[in-house]
């Protein structure tokens, strides 16, 4: 994990100009994971407001493709990758489609905004230089629905003639979409087994058990999962399908720790704290140390699931 942060610092010190955000200079770059953690102040979402995109040097002939992040900000965040980046960020989320369970032939709605990356990483078709996103990977087909409670009309139809085996719903059109699944008794009539995964908002937590669906849901015989996203961080983390608290992610692209909400300190492996997260892929518009609202420790032990990634525990 050092080697591959000590790249990004070194890339990142080539640009004198954005060191200031994180009070580093390129003789002066950390010389190991602990001096990293204990040197490079966190990352705020309001930091990144001024955070330009590197690669708008006009000397790099590189597209970049931008992103509004979905919040509250103003003024708003903007995401920038280039194009080897995004694709790298779309087959992450095609590890975590395929987790799921979703394979080629498979038809996935997706009821979730457009700025979430879920719908921007799923398709060529959505995202301008994206040449495969996480659909076109697995040999998948995803139908976009914007994720607007009023069309909850719009994606009960998608399930009644599309027939998808997955669907990716916003966190807030859960309870509509499943009610009206339920009202208009569509799901009797899908020959296939049918997998709800909940979008969570960016960066928000719920925990639900997932055998606990209301009543009148009850005989939907549907599977829930959540996906975590922390946008701003290019990071997910899929739910544990055994312990409804735990959400593994894949240590491959970020660097995850633990820092006190308070003093922002580096806490040791295993303790609570807020989850700070820094993309290593991630160098059209670097992002060191961002400090995420959520509040968890890592677990690094294989889970009871089987799996061995580790995981963010809440
Ligand atoms: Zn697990």
């Amino acid at each position: 994990m050092w080697a591959k942060l000590r790249r990004l610092l070194r890339r990142v010190s080539q640009l004198h100009a954005h060191l200031n955000n994180w009070s580093l200079s390129p003789d002066n770059l950390p010389s190991d994971l602990d001096s990293f953690r204990s040197k490079v102040p966190v990352t705020r979402p309001e930091a990144l407001q001024t955070l330009a995109l590197f690669d708008e040097n006009p000397k790099n002939s590189q597209q970049i493709v931008k992103f509004t992040v979905q919040t509250e900000h103003s003024p708003p965040i903007y995401l920038g990758f280039t194009e080897r980046e995004i694709s790298i960020y779309a087959a992450e989320l095609a590890k975590y489609w395929a987790a799921i369970g979703i394979k080629r032939g498979d038809r996935i709605l997706l009821y979730d905004y457009g700025t979430s990356p879920l719908v921007y990483l799923a398709s060529f078709a959505f995202t301008p230089h994206l040449n495969r996103g996480a659909a076109e990977r697995l040999g998948a087909v995803a139908i976009c629905n914007d994720g607007l409670p009023e069309l909850v009309d719009r994606a009960i139809h998608v399930v009644r003639f599309v027939k998808p085996r997955f669907a990716f719903v916003r966190e807030e059109v859960e309870n509509p979409f499943l009610g009206r699944l339920a009202s208009e008794g569509v799901l009797p009539d899908l020959e296939e087994s049918f997998e709800c995964v909940v979008v969570s908002a960016d960066e928000t937590i719920f925990l639900k058990n997932s055998n606990n669906l209301p009543a009148e849901f009850g005989k939907l015989q549907l599977t829930e999962r959540r996906l975590l996203r922390i946008d701003v961080a290019r990071f997910f983390a899929l739910q544990c399908p055994l312990d409804s608290r735990s959400f593994h992610f894949s240590p491959d692209l970020h660097f995850v720790e633990t820092v006190d909400p308070t003093t922002l300190k580096p806490l040791p492996s295993g303790e609570e704290g807020a989850i700070v997260v820094t993309p290593i892929f991630i160098l059209a518009q670097p992002v060191l140390r961002y400090m995420s609202n959520l509040i968890g420790s890592i677990e690094w032990d294989c889970c009871r699931c089987g799996s061995k990634q580790p995981r963010l525990l809440f």
